[in-house]
C-alpha cells in the first residue's frame, strides 16, 4: 500500500562537500529516490549537459519562471541564480517517490518555512582545510571563485544548526549510509503513517 506523498529531501552543504558526490550514489543504491533537477544562470562546466544537470537558462527566463510561480524555492549564490522547478517535485511526490533537492542554505529556508513535512541534511566537510582542498582537487573552478566559495562556506556552515540534520562527509559510503537511515526513520514518522493506521484497522 503506497498512498502516501513521497518524501522531500534537501541537501546542502558548501561547495566541495561532496553534496554531489553523496548524491549520485545515493541515486545508484535508492531506486525510489528522484533527483531534482534544478535551473540555473551559471555557465555549464565542462562536461555538464543541459537539462541533466541543470536547465541552464538565462536571467530573464529564469526572472519568467519566478514571476509565473514555476519555482518551489530560489537563491542568488555567488553572482548567479539558482532554483528549484516546482512541476517535476510535485508529479514524483504524488507518485510516491522520494525527491531530493541538491540546494545552497537560501533555498533551504524556504523549504522549511514552506514545506514543513520537508526533511533537512546538512552535509558537512570534516574541516575547512579538507574543504579547500577538495574544491582545488575537483580543478572545475579557477582559484578566484574557489576563494568566494570558501568565503560562502563559513556563512553557510554557520546555518548548519538550522537543519533536522547534520553528516559528516568523511568516509564516502559512511555519509551515505547514514543518510539513508536518516531517510528509513523519516518514513516511520507516526505522522507519515496514519493512512497505515486506517488501513489496518479497516482491514480487521
Ligand atoms: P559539492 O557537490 O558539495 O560541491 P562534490 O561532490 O563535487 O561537492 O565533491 C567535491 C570534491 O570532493 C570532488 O572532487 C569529489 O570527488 C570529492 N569528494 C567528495 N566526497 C569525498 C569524500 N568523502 N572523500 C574524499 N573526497 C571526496
Ligand atoms: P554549483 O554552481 O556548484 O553547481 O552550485 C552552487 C550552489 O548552488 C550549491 O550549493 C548548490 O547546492 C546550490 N544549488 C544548486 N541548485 C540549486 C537550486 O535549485 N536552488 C538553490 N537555492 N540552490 C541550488
Amino acid at each position: 500500500m503506497n498512498n502516501h506523498l513521497g518524501l522531500l529531501l534537501v541537501l546542502s552543504g558548501p561547495s566541495g562537500a561532496g553534496k554531489d558526490t553523496v548524491l549520485h550514489r545515493l541515486l545508484e543504491v535508492d531506486d525510489n529516490l528522484k533527483l531534482s533537477i534544478s535551473a540555473t544562470t551559471r555557465t555549464p562546466r565542462e562536461g555538464e549537459v543541459d537539462k541533466k544537470d541543470y536547465f541552464f537558462i538565462s536571467k530573464s527566463e529564469f526572472i519568467q519562471m519566478i514571476s509565473k510561480d514555476e519555482m518551489l524555492e530560489h537563491a542568488q549564490y555567488c553572482e548567479n541564480y539558482y532554483g528549484t522547478p516546482r512541476g517535476p517535485v510535485d508529479e514524483w511526490r504524488g507518485k510516491g517517490k522520494d525527491v531530493i533537492l541538491e540546494i545552497e542554505v537560501q533555498g533551504g529556508e524556504q523549504i522549511r518555512a514552506k514545506c514543513p513535512d520537508s526533511v533537512s541534511v546538512f552535509i558537512m566537510p570534516p574541516s575547512l582545510k579538507i574543504l579547500g582542498d577538495r574544491l582545488r582537487n575537483r580543478g572545475t573552478e579557477p582559484e578566484e571563485v574557489i576563494c568566494k566559495r570558501l568565503k560562502a562556506a563559513r556563512e553557510e556552515i554557520l546555518q548548519a544548526a538550522r537543519y533536522d540534520y547534520i553528516v559528516i562527509n568523511d568516509d564516502l559510503e559512511e555519509c551515505v549510509q547514514e543518510i539513508r537511515k536518516i531517510i528509513a526513520a523519516e518514513k516511520h514518522k507516526t505522522a507519515r503513517m496514519s493512512n497505515m493506521i486506517k488501513g489496518v484497522l479497516e482491514n480487521a
